[in-house]
């Protein structure tokens, strides 16, 4: 990135800290990845993917999938305009891709004809990771048993409300997911699972327990990085369209960078790799010699490295003395560089990162005393 004067972030905001690899409003943070967004469906017509999306099924085929039995033989349910549904008795099927925390977006429809009551009328079931069943049924005037409701975690938690839309209608679901993370038999972190009805939350972070089943008490253990998304053939034609994930990134429990609660050591690492990043980007700005302490000046905020530090002050008494040199016209001609570099080493001293005693630091403040620049 191009140097100037409104890119230096720790120049800033509070600076990082133990548990923060950034400052506050720190421009060197990653810029969110741009992705164009999705259109939402109609019952008529399936929507559109946002961009980074990975599609599982786009209405065509069923390449992607498979039999659930041995995750090889090809999937036998139909597909049909746009949609698949499920040739009862031929069992579930799984996606080919197999994966672990995502965003997962799924469209249902039961059959329009009604049959059955309870869990025997309009069934099926979003296995995440094949194993952690997000309840799919035909509970429009269908009571049954709570956790067992469309877009219950099946037989764990109820879903929170039903807003299920009438039998033949496409149904959406939006999941965010992310699994039980275990090492050496120790929990890190339970999993969550967030799931969206027609846009209505349903699960709220319900934490995981482990993989659902039917009658058993979910048992706490290790589960595993990843695996399909299975769906499942409980004798209803249930049809399915427009299934499509994002990756999530990783937690901070899992080696991320972001979200919060951070370790110690793993925020050391983040601030040592952002501060050897913005030395190198200073390489690159060495024709311009105030860009250059700049950018040094700014890396001690992640790393107070010595031998940089000892470097930024040299490249201070240079720059300081270049601007005692300067005639009243030019001190006013550099007025936003002076007072932009005033700024900087405020806030690296004040931070530590630098002697109070830095005499640029001392010249800087007359300078912008004299000129009024403080007011
Ligand atoms: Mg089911």
């Amino acid at each position: 990135m191009a140097y100037t004067f409104n890119s230096a972030a720790a120049f800033y905001g509070d600076p990082p800290d133990a548990r923060h690899p950034w400052a506050v409003h720190d421009m060197n943070r990653p810029q969110p990845k741009l992705v164009t967004p999705g259109t939402f469906s109609t019952q008529d017509q399936a929507g559109k993917p946002p961009s980074d999306a990975i599609v599982l099924f786009d209405g065509k085929d069923l390449s992607g999938w498979a039999s659930a039995k041995d995750g090889v033989a090809p999937a036998k349910w139909k597909v049909e305009d746009g949609h698949m549904e499920v040739v009862p008795s031929t069992g579930d099927i799984q996606t080919r891709e197999q994966f672990g925390d995502c965003q997962l977006h799924v469209e249902w429809a039961a059959p329009t004809e009604v049959k059955g009551s309870s869990q025997g009328r309009g069934n099926s079931g979003v296995f995440l990771m094949g194993i952690c069943e997000i309840q799919v049924l035909d509970v429009y005037d269908n009571p049954t048993y709570a956790d067992g409701y469309a877009a219950s975690v099946y037989g764990v938690n109820p879903a929170m409300v039903n807003a299920i839309k009438p039998p033949g209608q496409y149904q959406v679901y939006d999941i965010v997911f992310r699994r039980p993370v275990w090492k050496e038999g120790k929990m890190l972190d339970p999993g969550y699972v967030t799931v969206f009805v027609n846009g209505v939350l349903a699960q709220d972070a319900t934490p995981l327990e482990g993989p659902t089943g039917h009658m058993k008490r979910t048992i706490p253990g290790p589960f595993p990085e990843k695996g399909p998304i299975k769906l499942q053939d409980h004798g209803n034609p249930m049809r399915f369209r427009n299934i499509w994930y994002r990756p999530l990134p990783p937690r901070p429990i899992e080696g991320g960078t972001d979200g919060g609660f951070l370790t110690e050591a793993a925020t050391t690492a983040k601030r040592q790799a952002i501060a050897a990043d913005i030395r190198a980007d200073a390489e690159k700005q060495k024709g311009n010699a105030v860009a250059y302490m700049l950018r040094l000046m700014e890396s001690l905020a992640y790393e107070k490295d010595s031998a940089t530090a000892k470097q930024v002050e040299e490249l201070a008494a240079t720059y300081d003395a270049a601007i005692k040199a300067l005639t009243p016209d030019d001190v006013k001609a550099k007025k936003d560089e002076i007072r932009w570099v005033h700024g900087a080493v405020g806030y690296t001293v004040r931070n530590g990162y630098l002697p109070e005693s830095l005499p640029l630091k001392a010249d800087l403040d007359r300078i912008v005393k004299e000129q009024k620049w403080d007011k």
